[in-house]
């Protein structure tokens, strides 16, 4: 027998440990419902971030052993972990939808960085509200690869640490398998958070939950400053001004949401819960990605003013605390502004433009026209402009149109703007901005369906180009192709 004896594990070898002194559950009990989750049969590992690891301080050790995979899966706690389910109400497809709230995400609490950490798919709560608290391996890796995607991207959004899957069979349109999502941001609460006291009319509530946040979050509007002092009316701007930014980046990388509820509305603006989204293939302003969303409420052109009208129902939770209706509106009053200047600069870096011109807002819609009348596939097409910029070869670039000349003469106007700054670093911007590799949905369905047969191989490849997606990963160019005939049918709801 060894005489040795092991040395006490170093803080980087160590797991997360959870803390909840000023955290969300310091609200108080009005705020949620505490509750352990429901054991997960027989996981198993599917996927985990290294980047979020890092993040959180976990060494790849402990990520690799048996307590993460335990703790992961919901089958065991971490230390200091007090998890709990958080209450919220919203407003769904436009319609006051009452009390709603975790119904199958569990906070289990804080890591020392500030990052929250939630179970999804841990079981059922008690605002489940019929539904079976589980989520399914297919929608788990969409809503893991999703983070990943948009965090590579530059886009705000919460992040997924790990995925674990499990044979327990879950109903949806068929029959799958279950899985857990921890995901981790620095909070998960949403506009329906403040609408939920407000409906009730539980003030003193409402103001612990913007004080909170305020104090937490938004340290700057602490004085209420351009706002008379009132901290609330400016919480409220910055919010708008955050959710108008998020909006500008959605656009610009051609990200749809699909369900734009107030409850998935994150107050720092991250993007959050991922059901049908999708980015844009062939490039249809009007695109609905979710095949529930018949009237097109959340329409890929619809997404901005969606934010917006969802920001006016936060407002109004907000009124009793800011004072009047008219001061809590004229704080959303940057809104369109802001999200004018921030998506017309995000596409200007698209376009290679390093400096504003006085024609670049009539040279881009002239463009997006033109994509549209063609269908142009999205991300090739700006990946494909940026390598014209590069090697000064048109030919791919064009090949996108059937209108050849229409684009020709929009080329024509748009290389006149170029003329003007060092081609170098414009083309250094562009393959900086347009990424190779995006999150299309028969990528993610083709990870999906091989991780349902036990192969994880295509989701890890996956994870490796979304997490670096403006590399060239030269030995997977196929992965940055046109999508196949058989992705247009694929068809994406809520249900997940
Ligand atoms: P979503 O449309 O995914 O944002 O969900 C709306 C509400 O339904 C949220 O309160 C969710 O927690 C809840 N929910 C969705 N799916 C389930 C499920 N399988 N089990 C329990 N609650 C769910
Ligand atoms: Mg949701």
């Amino acid at each position: 027998m060894s005489s040795t004896i092991a040395a006490p594990a170093r803080p980087s070898d160590a797991g997360a440990v959870l803390h909840w002194q000023q955290g969300f559950a310091a609200l108080g009990e009005a705020f949620f419902t505490r509750l352990a989750p429901t054991p997960l049969e027989d996981p198993h590992w599917v996927a985990a971030d290294p980047d979020v690891a890092a993040l959180l301080g976990l060494s790849p050790a402990w990520m690799g052993s048996e307590a993460a995979l335990a703790a992961f899966s919901g089958n065991a706690l971490l230390p200091g972990s007090a998890p709990l389910a958080s209450v919220y109400s919203g407003h769904q497809f436009g319609t006051w939808a009452g009390q709603l709230g975790d119904g199958r995400a569990l906070l289990l609490g804080e890591t020392a960085e500030g990052q929250e950490i939630q179970l999804k798919g841990s079981g059922r709560t008690p605002y489940s509200r019929g539904a079976d608290g589980r989520a399914v391996l297919r929608s788990s890796i969409r809503e893991y690869l999703a983070g990943i995607a948009l965090h590579g991207l530059g886009v705000p959004t919460t992040r997924a640490l790990a995925l674990v899957g499990s044979p327990t069979p879950v109903l949806r349109e068929e029959i799958e398998t279950a899985a857990v999502v921890t995901r981790v941001a620095p909070s998960f609460i949403r506009f329906g958070h403040f609408e939920h006291f407000a409906a009730r009319g539980q003030i003193e509530e409402l103001r612990r939950l913007a004080d909170y946040v305020v104090q937490r979050h938004y340290p700057e509007c602490r004085a209420g400053e351009g706002f008379g002092g009132n901290a609330h009316a400016a919480l409220l701007h910055a919010v708008s001004e955050r959710t108008a930014r998020l909006m500008a980046q959605w656009q610009a990388v051609g990200f749809m949401h699909g369900v734009m509820n107030t409850d998935n509305m994150s107050i720092l603006g991250l993007t959050l819960d991922f059901g049908p989204f999708q980015f844009m293939d062939a490039f249809e302003p009007r695109h609905i990605c979710n095949h529930t969303d018949r009237l097109g409420r959340y329409a890929f052109d619809q997404q901005p003013l969606a934010a917006h009208w969802n920001l006016r129902c936060l407002a109004q939770a907000l009124v009793p605390l800011i004072g009047d209706m008219a001061s809590a509106q004229a704080a959303l009053q940057s809104y369109a502004d802001t999200f004018n200047a921030q998506y017309l600069q995000c596409m200007r870096a698209k376009l290679g433009l390093r400096q504003p011109h006085a024609d670049d807002e009539a040279l881009l819609a002239e463009l997006l026209r033109l994509m549209a009348q063609d269908a142009v596939d999205y991300p090739l097409f700006w990946r494909r402009l940026s390598e014209m910029v590069a090697t000064g070869n048109p030919a791919p670039v064009l090949a996108l149109f059937k209108g050849r000349d229409a684009f020709q003469h929009w080329l024509l106007s748009y290389q006149k703007l170029l003329a003007q700054d060092s081609r170098a670093l414009q083309a250094d911007l562009m393959l900086k901005t347009n990424p190779k590799f995006v999150l299309r949905n028969h990528l993610a369905e083709q990870a999906i369906r091989a991780a349902k047969l036990g192969d994880f191989q295509p989701l890890q490849t996956l994870q490796t180009l979304l997490a670096r997606p403006f590399d060239e990963h030269p030995r997977h160019a196929a992965w940055a192709g046109l999508p196949p005939d058989w992705a247009s049918s694929l068809v994406l709801s809520c249900s997940s």
